[in-house]
């Protein structure tokens, strides 16, 4: 089997890669471990920014949100937002529908088909093999593109994963089934993000509302879990059980399953080519740390790389340094800047007292609510948001000096 280009892995990265590829008329195989229909570990909230670019259609979403909801460490609560710049999927559905899209414009896609290494000939990867339906197989491209999410076996397989522990995230969430009608009472719509270092130090736990059941899961960084020895099951049990505002909430919510899952930030991989093979989305790194918002910058990612591959394939050109200058040249201005900007917000809530600064500014001023608020649903890109931050030191100060 015989493709241009073989994308490894059907989430939003993989799928993207695959529409854009096949609309320019190359022949392109995705290849994907699971069945579509599989859960992938997700909170699943989406910035509208995803629906209007990508054209995705409505049946592909679960709930809209109306509204950011935020409690700090000393249970400061505050909802902001009534812009419905955000959505909720569900990934069985959302994934699903961003690989007909794929399909529909030609595009090939195998599930149960295990990748399991680069097929590589004369120092270049030529192909992949995968175990398709319990079948060992090979298939070739003129060009592979790995979206395998994290960790990346064909990151791991060229050598290119960094391992480092400071650039790797662990999320462990629930998802569980709560009727609609509790819902609307105890949560509506809102996205409710939850700080404090007792649930999860350098984290946040999560409470987002779907159709008939609500995701609810903490996150952090695996140095952190390291060093603190900490299990996020038992800090995520501990949070609904004794959470003085969500375990409200959350009574009588029943467990339908448990997910835990690794998430890429920049510097997972010591570079994204290898041997003419091109890493992208989650797989090399693409989730914000200010929020792990992590589906918008994939898709972006994927939208870079299928131009790329087909700009690549038009000049007959397929060495590692015309790939490499392509997607970087394809890639979003505003996407580089957001991870050029991403640490420095992030800077403002890495502490039990900035974010409990965070959530009181955002409660007695409108000027903060607003910017946090146009950050989070994607409508500010973060350099604008921390060029908005320094030219307004009066805010800071008062943030500082006032808000506790
Ligand atoms: C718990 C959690 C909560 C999150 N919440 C949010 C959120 O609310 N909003 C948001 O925007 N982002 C969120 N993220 C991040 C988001 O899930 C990812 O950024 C996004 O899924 C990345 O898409 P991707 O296509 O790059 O990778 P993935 O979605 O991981 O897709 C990779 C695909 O490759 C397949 N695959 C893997 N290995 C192989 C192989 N060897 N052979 C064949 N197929 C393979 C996988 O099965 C998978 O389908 C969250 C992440 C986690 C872990």
């Amino acid at each position: 089997m015989t493709y241009d280009v073989v994308v490894v892995g059907a989430g939003p990265a993989g799928s993207t890669i695959a529409k854009i590829v096949a609309e320019r008329g190359f022949k392109v195989l995705v290849l994907e471990k699971y069945t579509l229909d599989r859960e992938k570990p997700c909170g699943g909230a989406i910035s509208n920014r995803v629906v209007e670019h990508f054209r995705i259609p409505e049946k592909a979403f679960a709930r809209k949100c109306t509204g950011i909801f935020f409690c700090s460490p000393k249970n400061r609560t505050a909802v902001i937002g009534k812009r419905g710049k955000i959505r909720f999927v569900m990934r069985s559905v959302f994934d699903k529908v961003l690989c007909q899209m794929a399909m529909d414009k030609g595009a090939e896609f195998f599930e149960k088909s295990l990748v399991n290494e680069p097929l590589i000939k004369n120092g270049k990867v030529i192909g992949v093999k995968a175990k398709i339906e319990g079948k060992t197989k090979t298939i070739k491209g003129k060009l592979v593109i790995a979206a395998d999410g994290t960790p990346s076996t064909m990151a791991k397989k060229l050598e290119l994963y960094s391992g480092r522990p400071n650039t790797i995230g662990f999320c462990f969430q629930y998802q569980m089934e709560l009727s609609n009608e509790l819902i609307e009472q105890r949560i509506g719509s809102n996205m409710e993000i939850y700080f404090g270092s007792q649930w999860i130090p350098f984290g946040y736990t999560w409470i987002f509302p779907k159709n008939n059941v609500v995701t609810v899961g903490c996150g952090t960084w695996i140095d952190v879990i390291q060093q603190r020895k900490i299990s996020l099951k038992e800090q995520l049990d501990h949070f609904i059980k004794k959470h003085p505002v969500a375990s409200t909430k959350l009574e009588g919510a029943k467990v339908l399953h448990s997910q835990a899952h690794l998430i890429g930030f920049p510097g997972v991989l010591k570079d994204n080519v290898a041997k003419g093979c091109l890493i992208v989305g989650d797989a090399s790194g693409t989730v914000s740390i200010v929020n792990s918002e992590g589906i918008w910058y994939s898709m972006k990612s994927g939208e870079a790389a299928g131009i790329s591959a087909a700009e690549t394939l038009e000049k007959g050109d397929v060495s590692a340094n015309t790939i490499r200058t392509n997607y970087y040249k394809n890639l979003d201005q505003k996407v580089k800047d957001d991870f050029r900007f991403a640490a420095k917000i992030r800077n403002f809530i890495n502490s039990d007292s900035k974010q409990q600064r965070t959530v009181v500014s955002i409660i007695k001023d409108q000027w903060w609510a607003n910017l946090i608020e146009s950050i989070i649903d994607g409508t500010c890109p973060l350099k604008k948001g921390f060029k908005q931050v320094r030219s307004r030191p009066d805010k800071m100060l008062k943030a500082y000096a006032l808000y506790r």
